[in-house]
């Protein structure tokens, strides 16, 4: 496995990998990897020739007073991990390497960054459109596979990628969870033991909102009011937001009449968390 650190190295790599038509599949991280992203990596191996794994805590993607600086790093115990999943190569730049002290080129999305996350974080898609888009000019992959988890970051990458015409596949991975159902994230490891199972009411009240959902319940506001009970009933829960939305336009459904997407996020003591589900509606199945 490779471990480059420079935009040249790894541009020279790829230009190189390219020459000999083989396939390059990129899984952008954050580093102190869990399941979650040695899923991507496996099915990027299944796609691709070879899967460049990118660490890198990006600056541009933290709001001011977030967790930029406490955010969990341990690159020796990543890099052997991305060894274990099979990476060809892992890209850990510095900050400096992607931002150097003139930088000033960003890239917004007009519609799909104002509902959700990008409420209560107004410069995150920014950060994230941004630095996604300078990692597919370094890596020059074929295909870039993203998390579900992070649902809303996967409709802005496939967004970008459409309308600033990317030749790059994205694949959006399911959500690894616990054995308990806490979708996997760095961030738990914020969490003290009592909040980590206070945390499981993510997953109770997405579970919570299928049940309804089976049972007949069509109307979203009354399946959120379910859901919002559920997370309210922990003493360190404190709620974001919980949404029923159609699942390309983030926009709010009122009444189940299609496939619908639940998100929520919620914060547990000072640790905010994302989860969602897609609610499926087995009487339309059978229509
Ligand atoms: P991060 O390091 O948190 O920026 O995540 C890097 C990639 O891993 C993103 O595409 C995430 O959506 C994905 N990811 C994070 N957690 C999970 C999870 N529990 N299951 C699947 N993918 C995940």
């Amino acid at each position: 496995m490779k471990i480059i650190n420079t935009v040249r190295e790894m541009q020279n790599h790829s230009d190189f990998s390219r020459m000999r038509e083989r396939s390059i599949a990129l899984v952008p991280t954050m580093g102190f990897l869990h399941e979650g992203h040695l899923s991507l990596m496996k099915d990027g191996k299944k796609r691709a020739n070879e899967v460049v794994v990118s660490i890198f805590v990006n600056p541009t993607q933290f709001g001011p007073g977030e967790d930029f600086t406490s955010y969990p790093r341990n690159l020796d115990r990543d890099l052997a991990l991305c060894q274990d999943a099979g990476a060809d190569v892992v890209f850990t730049p510095k900050d400096t390497e992607l931002y150097q002290s003139a930088y000033q080129t960003y890239i917004n999305l007009t519609k799909l960054p104002n509902h959700l996350c990008g409420i209560s974080r107004p410069t995150h898609f920014k950060g994230v459109a941004t630095v996604v888009s300078k990692l597919f000019n370094i890596v020059k992959p074929h295909i870039a596979i993203f998390g579900q988890k992070d649902y809303q970051q996967l409709l802005v990458i496939r967004q970008m990628v459409c309308d600033l015409n990317f030749d790059i596949e994205i694949i959006g991975a399911p959500i690894v969870r616990e054995a308990d159902g806490l979708a996997m994230s760095s961030r738990n490891t914020y969490l003290t033991p009592e909040q980590r199972k206070q945390a499981l009411c993510l997953y109770n009240s997405l579970n919570k909102a299928q049940e309804l959902v089976n049972s007949g319940v069509i109307e979203t506001a009354k399946i959120i009011d379910a859901a919002k009970d559920i997370i309210s009933s922990q003493p360190e829960a404190m709620i974001d937001y919980i949404r029923i939305c159609d699942p390309d336009t983030l926009e709010d459904v009122q009444i189940l009449d299609k496939p619908v997407r639940m998100v929520l996020a919620v914060k547990i003591g000072k640790t905010r968390l994302i989860d969602n589900m897609m609610l499926t509606i087995e009487s339309l199945n059978k229509l």
